[in-house]
Parts: C-alpha cells; sequence; structure tokens
C-alpha cells in the first residue's frame, strides 16, 4: 500500500515512489521527461529512438485518433482532420486567430468570434485544451510503459509570454489527460535549469535564453543568484519560427516550379507537400551546403547562399527582440554572462552564428535543443518532489496590472516585469455620496487610459452601507501566484464587506496584441498624459464643486449674500472649466475658487466650533 508523505514546503501532496514527470507541450513537438539515477532523460519511442512526438493529432472516420508521428505523415494524405499547431489556439477566440486561417489546414470554427475557439473535425467540434489533452495523454502513456508504472502528476512548461488564460488552459489539458500539474514553468527557466545554470548557489548569473521553435520566438533574461531564478525581461514574437523559414523555402520553391499562388493556395494536400519538403531542405541545410528535391514531377533545388539570403531577415527580427529585451532588462550585451540556445531552429548555422556575434559570446548548445525545455522540466518536478534542496523559481509579469479608476484611467497595481509570485495593494475611495455598488474593473496594460488597454474581467462589489463620497475605504489586493494567474480581492475596510474573483478572462490575449501595447504606450506616452493631465484636474474638479455645493447649503446662515453670489459665479466657472479639454484652464478656475472661499470656510469653521463650544451638547 502507497504512503503519502506532505511536503510542507510546496504544500504538495507527494506519493512515495511516484515520479513527477517534466514535460514541454511545444507547438512542433513535444516531450517527456524525468529524473533517472539523478540525471534527467527524455523518454524515447519504442521503435525509432526519437525523444520527440511531433504535436499533432489526426482523427480517421472511424473515430480513431493517432498522435505524433503516425499523425504527422497524415498532414499530407488527410490535412482536414490532422491538428497542428495547436497550441496557438490555447485559451484563444476566433478574433484573436482568424487572420491565421489560412495558415491552418483544418477547419477553425467561426460562429461566435467572442468565444474561445474551437477546431471542427468531422461533424465534431473539439477546444485545443481537448486536442492538447490527447497529446499528453500519449506522453503520460510512453512514459509509463518506460517506467511500467502509473504516472499522475507533472510539470508544464509553457513560453513565458503566456497569459493567465494560456496557463490555465494548459492546467486544463493536464488535468484533462489525468494529470494533476503541480506547476506550470515558463520554457526559458526550464532550459536555464537543464544546463546546470543556478544550481551552484554561490554564483550569480545574468543569462540570455534565446528559443526559436517551429512556431515561435522568444528570449529572455534571467538573473540567477542564491537558487533563486529571476526573469528580467522578455520579449519575442508567436509568429517566427521554423515554420516560416518552411514557408520562405515553400515560396522560393514554388517558384522555381512557376506555380501560380491562387492555384497552390486552393490545393491544400500540395500546400502540404511543398511545407515538408521544406523542411527537409532546411535540415539537410544545417548540415550540408546543397538540396535537391523534387515535388509534383519537378526537380527544386537551393544552396547554402540563397537559403541564408532569404531567411536574414528573419534572423534579424530575432536579433532586434534581444536588443528590446535587453532594453527592458536594462543591460548591455556585455552584461551577459551566458546565452543558452533552445528549439530546433537553432540548429540552423547563421542562427547560431548571428546571436553569438550579437552577444559577443560563444552560445550554450551542447545539449539536444529539442529536449533541453523538456530535461528543464523533470529538474524542476524533481525539486518540487523534495528531492532537491531549496530552489526557487520567480518569473515575471510581462503587461502591468491594474484597475478602471474615475474617468476610464487605469491605476497600475502590479506594475510590467514584476517578478511573481507576487501581491500588491492600494486603498481606494468612492467619488459619490451613497454609493452602493462599486464596480472593479481590470485591466492588463501600459497605457494610461483603459480604454486603450485590455480587460481582464471586472466583478461588484455588492451593498456597500450609504456612506458621503471619500469615507468608504476600499481595500484592492492584487495576487499574482507562481502560475501566473491573477486573484483580485476587494474590501471595504468600513464595514468588512468582501468579495473576490480569479481572474479568467473570455479569451486571450495575442501575442501580436501584447507587442502592439507595447508599442503603442511609448509611442502614445504624451498624448496619454495629456489626456491623464485633463482627467485628472476635472476629477478634481467635480469634487471640489460637489464640495462647493455642500459648504453653500450648510453655511447658508454664516455666509453673507454678496460671497454666495460670488462662491456661486465661481463654481459656474469651474463647472464650465471643467467642459474644455485644457487642464490649466481647470486648474485656474480650482486655484480662484480655492482662493476666494478659503478664508470663508476658516471663519465658517470658527464660527461652528464656537457653536459647538457653547456648551450644548459636551459628552
Ligand atoms: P517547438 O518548441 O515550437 O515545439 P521545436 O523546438 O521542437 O519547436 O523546434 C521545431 C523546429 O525546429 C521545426 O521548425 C523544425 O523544422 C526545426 N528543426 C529541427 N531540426 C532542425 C535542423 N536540423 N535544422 C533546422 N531546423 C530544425
Ligand atoms: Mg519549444
Amino acid at each position: 500500500m502507497a504512503t503519502f508523505s506532505i511536503n510542507l514546503k510546496d504544500g504538495t501532496l507527494n506519493k512515495d515512489n511516484e515520479v513527477i514527470v517534466g514535460i514541454d507541450l511545444g507547438t512542433t513537438n513535444s516531450l517527456v521527461a524525468y529524473m533517472k539515477d539523478g540525471a534527467a532523460v527524455c523518454v524515447q519511442d519504442d521503435l525509432q529512438k526519437n525523444t520527440l512526438v511531433p504535436s499533432v493529432v489526426h482523427f480517421a472516420s472511424d473515430g480513431s485518433i493517432l498522435v505524433g508521428d503516425a499523425a504527422r505523415e497524415k498532414l499530407i494524405t488527410d490535412p482536414a482532420h490532422t491538428i497542428y499547431s495547436v497550441k496557438r489556439l490555447m485559451g484563444k477566440s476566433y478574433n484573436d486567430v482568424q487572420t491565421l486561417e489560412a495558415f491552418f489546414g483544418y477547419r477553425i470554427l467561426d460562429e461566435d468570434k467572442d468565444a474561445l475557439v474551437k477546431v471542427k473535425v468531422y461533424d465534431r467540434y473539439f477546444t485545443p485544451v481537448e486536442l492538447s489533452a490527447n497529446i499528453l495523454r500519449e506522453l503520460k502513456s510512453r512514459v509509463e510503459r518506460e517506467l511500467k508504472a502509473s504516472v499522475n502528476q507533472a510539470v508544464i512548461t509553457v513560453p513565458a509570454y503566456f497569459n493567465d488564460n494560456q496557463r490555465q488552459a494548459t492546467r486544463d489539458a493536464g488535468k484533462l489527460a489525468g494529470l494533476d500539474v503541480l506547476r506550470i514553468v515558463n520554457e526559458p527557466t526550464a532550459a536555464a535549469l537543464a544546463y546546470g545554470i543556478g544550481l551552484d548557489k554561490s554564483k550569480a548569473e545574468t543569462i540570455a535564453v534565446y528559443d526559436l521553435g517551429g512556431g515561435t520566438f522568444d528570449v529572455s533574461i534571467l538573473q540567477i543568484q542564491d537558487g533563486v531564478f529571476e526573469v528580467l525581461s522578455t520579449n519575442g514574437d508567436t509568429f517566427l519560427g521554423g515554420d516560416d523559414i518552411d514557408k520562405t523555402i515553400a515560396t522560393f520553391f514554388a517558384a522555381q516550379m512557376g506555380l501560380d499562388t491562387q492555384v497552390l493556395s486552393a490545393n491544400k494536400h500540395l500546400q502540404q507537400e511543398l511545407r515538408l519538403l521544406a523542411e527537409h531542405a532546411k535540415k539537410t541545410l544545417s548540415d550540408g551546403s546543397f538540396f535537391q528535391g523534387e515535388i509534383d514531377g519537378k526537380a527544386v533545388s537551393i544552396g547554402r547562399d540563397t537559403f541564408e539570403e532569404l531567411i536574414m531577415p528573419l534572423v534579424q527580427r530575432t536579433l532586434d527582440c534581444c536588443q528590446n529585451a535587453l532594453r527592458d532588462a536594462g543591460l548591455k550585451t556585455n552584461q551577459i554572462d551566458k546565452v543558452v540556445m533552445v528549439g530546433g531552429s537553432t540548429r540552423v548555422p547563421l542562427v547560431k552564428q548571428k546571436v553569438s556575434a550579437f552577444f559577443g559570446k560563444p552560445v550554450f548548445n551542447n545539449l539536444n535543443p529539442d529536449e533541453v525545455v523538456a530535461l528543464g522540466a523533470a529538474i524542476q518536478a524533481d525539486i518540487l518532489s523534495g528531492n532537491q534542496k531549496d530552489l526557487l523559481l520567480i518569473d515575471v509579469t510581462p503587461l502591468s496590472l491594474g484597475i478602471e479608476t474615475v474617468g476610464g484611467l487605469m491605476d497600475v497595481i502590479i506594475p510590467r516585469n514584476t517578478k511573481i509570485p507576487s501581491k500588491a495593494g492600494r486603498q481606494y475611495t468612492t467619488s459619490v455620496d451613497g454609493q452602493k455598488n462599486l464596480k472593479i474593473a481590470v485591466y492588463q496594460g501600459e497605457r494610461d487610459l483603459v480604454e486603450n488597454n485590455r480587460k481582464l474581467g471586472e466583478f461588484v462589489l455588492r451593498d456597500v452601507p450609504p456612506m458621503p463620497a471619500g469615507l468608504p475605504k476600499i481595500d484592492i489586493q492584487f495576487i499574482l501566484n507562481a502560475d501566473g494567474i491573477l486573484t483580485v480581492r476587494a474590501r471595504e475596510l468600513r464595514s468588512g464587506l468582501e468579495q473576490q474573483i480569479d481572474i479568467q478572462p473570455a479569451y486571450g490575449i495575442t501575442e501580436e496584441d501584447m507587442a502592439r501595447m507595447l508599442l503603442d504606450s511609448i509611442t502614445h506616452a504624451g498624448a496619454d498624459m495629456k489626456i491623464r493631465g485633463v482627467l485628472e484636474a476635472r476629477n478634481e474638479a467635480n469634487n471640489l464643486l460637489l464640495a462647493g455645493v455642500k459648504f453653500l447649503q450648510q453655511n447658508d446662515g454664516i455666509l453673507t449674500d454678496e460671497e454666495k453670489v460670488n462662491t456661486n459665479a465661481l463654481l459656474k466657472a469651474l463647472s464650465e472649466a471643467t467642459q474644455t479639454e485644457d487642464k490649466d484652464v481647470i486648474h485656474q478656475a480650482i486655484e480662484t475658487l480655492n482662493n476666494y472661499t478659503m478664508p470663508l470656510a476658516h471663519r465658517a469653521m470658527d464660527t461652528n466650533i464656537r457653536a459647538a463650544m457653547s456648551g450644548k451638547k459636551i459628552g
């Protein structure tokens, strides 16, 4: 009978002797690894001595499902029922992915553009979570066959830029495949672990992890010290990878064959065949200098020089991302101690050469670049199972998180590139008397106005006891857990009323959107500041207008008629000033009103105090 031990540090329940596996659930290929005699190893398939499981799922008309290499072959013979690159769809709506549709050989369901995307196969609809679960089930049974034991716990890696929804979707896929996902770990963090970087606690290092996979590119700058892995910044492009190299070569071949683009785009079968031949050419050129092949009865060929010329723009784009990541981390290339290469596409000699030249040092590429992430995931799993000393992983949130305040302003609570897990909070109050229900709208992004950011979700703090404006004390806490999932808690401190939500947005953000949002925040910084200035001045003016009206009502007997007329005129002038778009005009009106009413307020206060002191109501 199995005994149970509780690992207090992580709060995980770990069954004795049960292996926790590490899984790299990739866009193109997936792998599973575990610790064997103190070293991480990837599980191979029974036949081919191959550790990669292509992330491809095929559905046959009789209902049977193929995953991996067998499914990959169906890309040519049965593209409509063969699903690949499903990772791109995780946590996304059709709106997020519609520009990609031409890229997929299968049908993406488009009936409800805002709902989570589904894939149509025959008459069935599959969610990306279900499709990914098929891949995970294959990995699970692979490792179970090797270990001759059941495997129920895993660590799964995701790109550092995955948002809450994408991480949650990955977790769900694990659950559906019968795996308890103990931790979602960022891929670059796993890659660093695979190289043993950070295992020596006395050593402080800053490293760059360059990951060029099949469909995505990302670069992360990590700082590692005292066993703590901290992601200083991340950058990348989810639409840049080996697939794009293949597409470039495929286009080149199509031109060689004199193929009309319209004819080609109508022929999905030929498209896929070209895609696979192009990939074959690319791999050949990683070792050799020339490729020759045949397709559709026509000869095609490409040499290394032409190849490098064609893909240089793609490589340059990755270097631009590296530059951005360094900028965000506030570092120069010479401050990077090590550069780790990850992803099958880093086998391309031009890539290695250019990255090495960019950072001005040789790169780490002696481990198999397809396997490093899975190996690191296995090491992380081992740490979680309590077999390794206190290693902590700290990641960052790539976009700022905050709430909407009066005037549609974004109030940042957790700034961009904050380490996670993280917790931050702030107190707010109301701007209207007797406000009962308070809407807490949570946004992600860098712009000053929430309308330009992305809404993650909202909830209402209901039935707050009526109080004058400014009196309620609303404490908002943002709690970002180690998986990057956000919980927002709102509490009215005077009444103790509390409400909280886990933020699970209706659908995910695209990485293009993320890049655009960051870029926008830079290009619009000037304009945003101006708008923010006006809105803040207007808020201040509105508060003063309310206070002014109250003051006149409460002190009717103390003020002279002339003072009342003048005060009313200044209030009217301020109210008019708030209609302008000029913050200086508003500030001027505020100042004029304040200057005039200040002595009146003092006099009113003195009078009121004297009245109170005259003895009626003490005690
Ligand atoms: P992902 O992380 O997106 O699942 P991988 O890291 O497995 O991707 O990388 C897959 C990509 O690596 C594919 O585009 C594949 O064509 C490319 N690749 C694999 N081997 C080579 C090679 N020898 N030369 C160039 N590219 C390669
Ligand atoms: Mg990968």
